[in-house]
């Protein structure tokens, strides 16, 4: 789907136009790939645009690039109130938001280490990413023949730039052979993850995610729903999950801020069918939940008219 403009985008400190929010052929992010960049979403509500776990996205996206050695001259503070702003200079009712911090024009060569710190952060409207078919019926994915890049080689913990050339690969494939979505193994041979997705699977009523040790990222809809399951009553373990076990799942879904919780009916062509009881339950509720309605998770929302 092409980029729809909006009005703003912050950079550095001020709200600019979004034609004018250009940088240099030779920035160095764009060489060697490294930047820290997050994907939050904010969603209507009837006070306005909400914007879902705001600050845990922020957090993280410090996270990231204090492993990239990178210093960002913001705080988690000031990063959540560029979001906010903004999304209001956009007016729209609901929008991705896509923080990113990279290393700006004037140095080139490998070391990042003298390069200028340079921060964006932009918003667009973005429907369902896996489709709005996807959501109702399931996704059709496949083992990809890529694996999931080893915590010393780039940590899975770190949502960077550079690292997402092997999402890509596997999505590209993933594509050509006629799939909605790859999921890598790592290394050893366990389900890591989808391109831009943590991975759930539903056996005998309890739920499985893989552990990050097994080069997932630490998604923040991996965690709300973790949390959202077991108020559910269901048993969730972070456990290490094979190839075969996806093949034979009674259900199984992926979720992550672009996606949301999306059904997963078939792997490698292996039939887990349309979407079960709990996997429709934890899509429930975690609509409500983004959007504010639940009670007990209302911090979880920033709403950016207060
Ligand atoms: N894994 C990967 C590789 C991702 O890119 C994403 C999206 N950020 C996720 C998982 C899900 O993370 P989150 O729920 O924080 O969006």
């Amino acid at each position: 789907m092409p980029l729809q403009p909006t009005e703003k985008i912050w950079m550095n400190g001020e709200l600019i136009d979004w034609h004018d929010a250009k940088i240099h052929v030779l920035t160095h992010s764009l060489h060697y790939g490294g930047a820290a960049f997050e994907g939050i979403r904010a969603y209507e509500t009837d006070r306005g645009p909400a914007i879902f776990r705001l600050h845990e996205h922020m957090q993280r996206l410090l996270r990231t690039a204090k492993i990239i050695a990178m210093d960002v001259p913001y705080t988690v503070d000031e990063l959540c109130a560029a979001a906010c702003n903004v999304v209001r200079a956009s007016g729209l009712p609901s929008a991705y938001i896509r923080p990113i911090v990279y290393l700006g024009y004037g140095e080139m060569g490998l070391n990042p280490l003298p390069c200028k710190v340079e921060v964006a952060i932009a918003c667009w409207p973005w429907g369902s990413y896996l489709g709005d078919e996807g959501v109702k019926h399931g996704i059709r994915a496949c083992i990809s023949s890529w694996k999931r890049h080893d915590p010393n080689i780039i940590p899975p913990a770190a949502k960077v730039a550079g690292g997402y050339i092997n999402s890509s690969m596997a999505k590209i494939e993933a594509m050509r052979a006629g799939y909605d979505e790859a999921i890598l193994l790592n290394g050893q041979g366990y389900v890591a993850e989808g391109t831009g997705e943590n991975i759930f699977v539903v056996r005998n009523r309890i739920l499985y995610t893989p552990p990050t040790s097994a080069g997932a990222l630490e998604g923040v809809t991996r965690d709300a729903v973790i949390k959202i399951a077991r108020e559910l009553g269901h048993d969730v373990r972070e456990e290490n999950i094979l190839r075969s076990d996806l093949y034979t799942a009674d259900e199984m879904f992926v979720v992550g801020t672009a996606a949301e919780v999306v059904p997963v009916r078939s792997v490698d062509d292996r039939e887990i069918g349309e979407p079960g009881p709990i996997t429709q339950s934890i899509q429930v509720t975690y609509h409500d939940a983004v959007r504010g309605k639940l009670e007990r998770h209302a911090h979880w929302v920033t709403h950016i008219n207060g």
